[in-house]
């Protein structure tokens, strides 16, 4: 992975001033990036006003091209149209579990609020850290729990923690569960009280207690227009992690196509 600078850069400056490894050069119109120097910091990105640097994605990988290919030589995934079917796809790929073909649920606006809002480089608000791990090409992806070094009384450090971020970032922002249901229901009850305002949300908690559940309560409330969800107890980080990963692919083929 390495950045690219795009046409809408303002020629400010802050990212040359940024930039540890001095891999980027003033240019007539707007930085240039020296690969060989570019550590994939993505700090030049951070501090870009416009939103005008991109990460470039790597190469797909032969095994990578060719567990996809299997995968979709073996998978239905024919109930899917155009972009809906490049996230299920993905998260079938990532877990290797061809139910989520038939179980997963997606909202009418859910990939293009996802898509606009990654494109924006809005921040990504995720309920385990494996699920940030997943998702490395996204800069703005963060989990909370750390801030949370115990559970309140009546309350679990993942609800907390989704509580905590819902102060930090109350709209806008891509919320992402791949782990715990309570931090789901968390985010239901935040948003029923008018705390929070996601630009979509990807719901995949796993587990015999309460993933299903909470699950069903996202499907059947006022976000599930903007929601990336399946039902039953399957779900996971990886699942999540990869249905981000296909979202974020369709943002940068989308800023790539608007440079
Ligand atoms: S990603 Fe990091 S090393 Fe690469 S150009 Fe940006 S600031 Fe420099
Ligand atoms: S920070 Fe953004 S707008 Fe400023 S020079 Fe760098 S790429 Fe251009």
């Amino acid at each position: 992975v390495t950045v690219v600078v795009a046409a809408t850069c303002t020629a400010c400056g802050a990212c040359l001033a940024t930039c540890p490894e001095r891999a980027l050069l003033r240019a007539p119109r707007r930085p240039a990036v020296i690969d060989a120097l570019c550590t994939d910091c993505l700090a030049c990105l951070e501090v870009c006003p416009v939103d005008a640097i991109v990460p470039v994605p790597p190469p797909v990988h032969p095994i990578e091209e060719a567990s996809y290919r299997i995968m979709t030589e073996r998978v239905d995934l024919s109930a899917w149209d155009g972009r809906d079917r490049d996230v299920v796809a993905r998260m079938v790929h990532a877990t290797a579990d061809e139910s989520f073909a038939g179980t997963a649920r997606v909202g009418e606006r859910a990939v293009e609020a996802a898509v606009v809002a990654l494109a924006a480089g809005a921040a990504v608000v995720c309920d385990a850290r494996m699920v940030v791990a997943g998702i490395p090409s996204v800069a703005g992806a963060v989990c909370l729990l750390d801030e949370v070094p115990a559970a309140p009384p009546g309350d679990t450090r993942s609800a907390a923690a989704i509580r905590r971020a819902a102060e930090r970032y109350p709209d806008d922002a891509l919320w992402v569960f791949g782990n715990a249901p309570t931090a789901l229901f968390a985010l239901l009850e935040l948003h029923a009280a008018g705390v929070v305002r996601p630009a979509a949300v990807v719901g995949l908690p796993v587990g015999y207690v309460g993933a299903a559940e909470s699950k069903e309560a996202l499907w059947a409330g006022d976000l599930r227009p903007i929601a990336i969800t399946n039902s039953g107890a399957r779900g996971g980080s990886p699942a999540a992690a990869g249905a981000v990963n296909a979202l974020a692919r369709l943002a940068r083929a989308r800023r790539e196509a608007s440079t």
